[in-house]
């Protein structure tokens, strides 16, 4: 029989009994590795209930408390660094060298978290006007819900509930119904460092999980991470329910390449963009701008590295550079994009379908080069390891291109005329830039700044932005009385 994944409510693991189950496959192979139960409102309800129960408690645990509680999840995680990034390839389809840098990125998350007193202060004015004072401090909001992607199993998860927790708040989270495993592991791993039971829980399933969140009116918060269309179904559903709501969408991340880059650097870093994670990260380069006469040796290069690139199983084969892409689906649209960059007028100078292996949802990397702007591969997220080129004749040019996608992610510039790198970082239409960096993607301590498209919402996911996107302030006003008439007769009281 497959394994079954268990739901987490209150502390308890439950199995799938009853319910209508999805197939979780392991990309290598194709193979089915799981089942994976698909919630509704009745699983929603039960992990609401559970997580109501559990938030006076936990709110009023002092902060420093619940921090050592993350401190010991910090070197759990550390201790189970490679089985979780093991998992993560098994149901991901990821390198491992990709996973374990995934999973540490997730622990660099709790990390952050593990300062939350710090970062939990308020603010106070003595004196505001006379013998006032007034101060804010921080409270959570409540049952906090998070409804993550495929492409980061732990990773992403690990951008919310940490944080979430150390504010005081309880926790749903709803994992991708294509990746529950690493997740229900990082459940596993929390509850043996003592976390209550309640405090954090796990659902699955697909759009009717996902509704039932947005709608319950037990629920206060949503954290969300996926693609476009979804983000903003999340986004409106959500506020219109009442919640504070943070969803962070697709991209297609533009690199700019100026005529005086380092070549070799500059031809590697777009690769490690473009065909990482086999092209799956919000962060991906997925639309190289040579500019001038770096056109052709940088295309070229590319080309020629992307071309010597190892493709195929990552779980258990030999060691690869790119493992598969999701599932068979995906694995079909990706193609398609190749079609229709060919029908559109690109040159196809490298293409993915010759290094397709037998085994599993496997597809090299490919270049489409002459692309214009107008064209579909220019414009929309393939999520996959495909590299379009649109080549411009200057810098204004390519700043124009920033506009020319809906989204505004990530961009990157590669060069050493600080004149270029400033007017990019200026005027590039996205929120998160790199200069000489083929991934911006930032660190735990500083936020996921997507612009336009790419996110819905106010405050950001990471950074002290998660912390405030989890806590609402409360500001208190007091009157002081200074020459209180009872203290006045009494030298006791006088201090000058
Ligand atoms: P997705 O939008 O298909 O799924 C995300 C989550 O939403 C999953 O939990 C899924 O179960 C749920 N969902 C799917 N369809 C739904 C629907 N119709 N109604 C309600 N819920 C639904 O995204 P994905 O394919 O899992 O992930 C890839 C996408 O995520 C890409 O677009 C990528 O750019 C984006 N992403 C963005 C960031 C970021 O920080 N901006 C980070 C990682 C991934």
């Amino acid at each position: 029989m497959q394994h079954q994944v268990p739901l987490l409510i209150g502390g308890q693991w439950r199995n799938a009994d009853g319910r209508d189950t999805g197939p979780v496959y392991n990309p290598s192979t194709g193979q089915i590795i799981a089942r994976v139960p698909m919630c509704g409102m009745d699983d929603v309800d039960a992990a609401v209930k559970a997580a109501t129960a559990a938030s006076p408690k936990w709110a009023d645990t002092p902060a420093v408390d619940r921090a050592r509680i993350l401190f010991k999840f910090r070197e759990t995680l550390d201790a189970h660094a490679d089985e979780l990034a093991r998992l993560v390839t098994r149901e991901h389809g990821k390198t491992l060298a990709e996973s374990r840098a995934s999973v540490q990125r997730g622990v660099e998350m709790v990390e952050f978290a593990c300062g939350i007193p710090s970062l939990l202060m308020g603010q106070t004015l003595p004196n505001i006007a006379a013998n006032v004072d007034c101060e804010t401090v921080r409270h959570p909001v409540g049952v906090c819900a998070g409804i993550t992607p495929f492409n980061f199993p732990a990773m992403v998860p690990l951008w919310m509930f940490p944080v979430a927790l150390a504010c005081g708040n309880t926790f749903i989270l709803k994992p991708s119904e294509k990746v529950p495993l690493s997740a229900v592991r990082l459940g596993e791993l929390l509850l043996e460092c003592g976390l209550p039971a309640g405090v954090f829980n796990i659902v699955h399933g697909g759009r009717e999980c996902v509704d039932a969140l947005l709608t319950h009116p037990g629920i206060h918060a949503i954290s969300f991470v996926g693609s476009t269309a979804v983000a903003k179904h999340v986004y409106e559903t959500g506020a219109k329910h009442g919640k504070r709501v943070q969803a962070a969408g697709g991209a297609k991340n533009h690199l700019i390449v100026m005529p005086d880059a380092d070549l070799e650097q500059a031809a590697k870093a777009i690769q490690a963009a473009a065909f990482g994670c086999a092209g799956e990260r919000c962060m991906a380069g997925s639309v190289a701008v040579p500019v001038g006469r770096i056109a052709d040796p940088l295309v070229e290069l590319v080309r020629a590295n992307a071309a010597r690139m190892t493709v195929g199983p990552t779980d258990g084969g030999a060691e690869v550079d790119m493992g598969p892409v999701i599932t068979k689906e995906h694995l079909e649209r990706v193609t398609s994009y190749l079609d229709i960059g060919k029908t559109e007028g690109a040159r196809v100078a490298l293409d993915g379908r010759d290094s397709k292996s037998k085994e599993g949802f496997v597809i090299g990397p490919s270049v489409l080069d002459h692309v214009a702007p107008r064209m579909r591969v220019a414009r929309e997220e393939i999520f996959g390891p495909v590299l379009s080129v649109i080549r411009a004749g200057d810098l204004d040019e390519a700043l124009a291109l920033g506009k020319n996608v809906p989204y505004g992610n990530g961009a990157s510039i590669f060069t050493r005329s600080g004149y270029a790198a400033r007017q990019f970082k200026q005027y590039f239409n996205a929120g998160m830039i790199g200069i000489n960096v083929g991934v911006p993607a930032p660190m735990a301590w500083f936020p996921f700044t997507g612009w336009n498209q790419s996110f819905f919402g106010d405050l950001h996911i990471q950074g002290v932005e998660g912390v405030h996107f989890y806590t609402r302030q409360k500001m208190t006003m007091t009157r002081w009385f200074a020459s209180a008439q009872e203290s006045a007769h009494d030298p006791i009281w006088k201090s000058g």
